[in-house]
């Protein structure tokens, strides 16, 4: 029997590894189980090599409870220990790492997952256990069992041991406070979470918890649509089918196998929006995997694997890293490759799909140059009549009606087809076209646009009146006086709240409106921008309004000779009017309109 004290450069590692990680303690399974793994596949290659003689037979781990004896065992058959082995890896080995594993997680207390990467992984038990035995007999020929114990302190014993088939058992036994762990439920939890997808078949009170040849790790060409499919509703019960995926696999200069699934997004951005979880060699370490893809990114689903991501280091430098980096920019380029392919092979098919997947592209395009680089070759801009027209090619096709007379060619849009009807078909009557831009990420593209693409500008529909709106210098003749026009100005000023309401005149053709609302694009902007929270320092903006009146209208004629008992009235509803068709005709104004109107039936 030997008898010794753990080589620990620290005092004692025991209350700090109980301290500092309790919040994470669950990963102590899966490094068990990683461990576990890692002796399995050793033996086959040993054994692929003719290192390992015999048959080494089916490899599994089984973890199993002893529910009254609160052990929880995990066992493996893979190259198992020697008394040597045990003393070099687990007495000494083990804590070479403990100095520096201490420094760094000072600075870095969430990051529970480095522990495993600092060579630690095993004595994370002692987060729930206050005592851990090894059972292990080697695979070596002639090889003695080997029995050690640790009660959480820095003492330990081995002996010779009683195992008479190779492998190893790690015995738990859990500890008062970690009384859940000893639980069926919450073991097969944590086995469902960590192991689902580990290569070595791992079974539980029974049953295999694992698939042991994950889809991401097969090759492409044996693989149908089906099988992405079932594997996507394999993450994410219950969800709708995704739109297509993309089948990652890179060498060099990183190693990244995984499965990036296009989700339908509809208009709103789910808040959840950790649905990719990332991998390393099959093991589950995260579903937070802000730091590693750029946020647009994260509106994907799926599987990353890499074991290139380095985790044994905080979050702020994992972003700096430059493998990360390089993942990052693949993974960027691998979808806008897959974008493009479905673009060219198939416009058809990717115009149904655009509706789901125009807020990802969007984003993209604003969040990283590359990205719009590349998307500009598929990504399309949709106007009132459903037509799609690439975002590259639609500055040429509006610019022979839409260019004003300064040179800009002037693009219109909606952010609502219904409410901006009347205004819409006001700028289609003229020839113009009008985009649909109703998702909420519109107002960062329409920016985006106007600095990306030369000369043009972007302008709401009911942003100026249709003259105004393209002003291409048009002229019309006044039918009315100079005085005339300011006598129509000034009724109708006396009618309005002029704080909210400014009113003007405009020389248009008589077939024009008589009377309409707009409101410029950039007070809406500003406005809108405020109402984001972005701009707070300006205080409360009121929101201000143009009322348009066409002085060439016959109406215009009408209002001027109106005699003093109806003249009120008149006005009002007009305005009124007005109001109604920019939807700005509420409560009790609107009510009283009708009213009014209800009388004269
Ligand atoms: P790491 O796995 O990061 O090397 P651990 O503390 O988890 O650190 O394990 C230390 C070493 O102990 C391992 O590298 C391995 O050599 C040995 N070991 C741990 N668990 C087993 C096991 N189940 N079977 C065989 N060897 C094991």
């Amino acid at each position: 029997m030997q008898k010794g004290k753990v080589s620990v450069n620290t005092e004692n590692i025991f209350p700090i590894i109980k301290k500092f990680l309790y919040t994470d303690n669950e990963i102590f399974l899966r490094e068990l189980i990683s461990n576990a793994v890692d002796a399995s596949q050793k033996l086959r290659l040993l054994a692929s090599r003719g290192e390992a003689t015999g048959d080494i037979g089916d490899l599994k781990i089984t973890v199993s409870l002893d529910e009254k004896a609160k052990t929880l065992t995990i066992s493996d058959n893979g190259i198992g220990m020697t008394e040597e082995e045990i003393d070099k890896y687990i007495n000494q080995i083990a804590f070479s790492g403990a100095e520096e594993f201490v420094e760094k997680f000072k600075e870095d207390k969430e990051n529970a997952n480095i522990i495993g990467h600092f060579g630690l992984g095993f004595y994370s038990s002692f987060m729930v256990a206050d005592k851990v035995e090894i059972d292990s007999l080697s695979y070596k020929e002639d090889a003695k069992p080997a029995h050690w114990v640790c009660e959480g302190s820095t003492d330990f014993k081995i002996t010779r041991g009683k195992r008479k088939t190779r492998g190893t058992d790690i015995i738990l036994h859990i500890n008062e406070e970690s009384a859940e762990f000893g639980e069926k439920y919450k073991i097969s939890s944590l086995l469902t979470k960590y192991c689902k997808f580990l290569p070595i078949e791992i079974e539980f009170d029974g049953k295999t918890i694992n698939n042991t040849s994950p889809l991401w790790k097969k090759n492409p060409a044996d693989l149908k649509d089906e099988d992405y499919t079932e594997f996507y509703s394999e993450l994410y019960p219950m969800s709708e089918p995704p739109l297509f995926w993309i089948h990652l696999n890179v060498d060099y200069p990183f190693n990244l196998t995984g499965v990036l699934y296009f989700p339908k997004i509809k208009k709103e951005i789910d808040p959840n929006r950790n649905k990719i979880q990332l991998y390393s060699n099959q093991v589950f370490v995260t579903e937070n995997v802000e730091d590693i893809v750029p946020e647009y990114l994260m509106l994907l689903h799926g599987v990353i694997d890499s074991p290139d991501i380095p985790l044994n280091v905080s979050r702020s430098s994992l972003q700096a890293d430059t493998n990360v980096k390089k993942i990052t920019s693949h993974i960027s380029k691998k979808v806008s490759d897959k974008l493009y392919e479905i673009y060219k092979n198939d416009f058809e098919d990717f115009k149904t799909k655009w509706n789901n997947m125009s807020l990802f592209v969007k984003y993209g395009m604003i969040s990283d140059d590359k990205f719009y680089d590349r998307a500009q070759k598929f990504c399309l801009l949709k106007n009132t009549e459903d037509q799609y027209t690439l975002l590259n090619e639609y500055k040429d096709q509006i610019a022979p009606t839409q260019t004003d007379k300064d040179d800009k060619v002037i693009a219109l849009y909606t952010t609502d087809k219904e409410a901006q009807f009347s205004y819409i078909n006001k700028a289609k009557s003229k020839g113009y076209d009008v985009l649909v831009l109703d998702e909420i990420i519109d107002n960062h593209f329409i920016s985006m646009l106007e600095s990306k693409l030369e000369n043009v500008m972007l302008k709401r529909v009911d942003a100026d009146t249709l003259d105004k709106l393209i002003d291409k210098d048009e002229k019309n003749e006044s039918v009315l006086s100079e005085d005339e026009v300011n006598q129509l100005k000034t009724l109708f000023e006396g009618e309005v709240n002029t704080e909210k309401f400014e009113v003007q005149t405009n020389v248009l053709s008589p077939e024009d409106h008589f009377l309409s609302i707009t409101r410029s694009e950039f007070e809406r902007r500003m406005s809108e921008m405020q109402g984001m929270g972005g701009m707070a320092m300006f205080g409360a903006m009121p929101e201000k309004y143009v009322i348009s009146i066409n002085s060439n209208h016959p109406l215009a004629k009408k209002a001027l000779s109106l005699d003093e008992n109806t003249k009120g009235e008149w006005l009002h509803n007009a305005i009124d009017l007005a109001k109604l068709e920019q939807n700005l005709l509420k409560g009790e104004e609107l009510s009283s309109f009708v009213n009014r109107q209800m009388n004269q039936l």
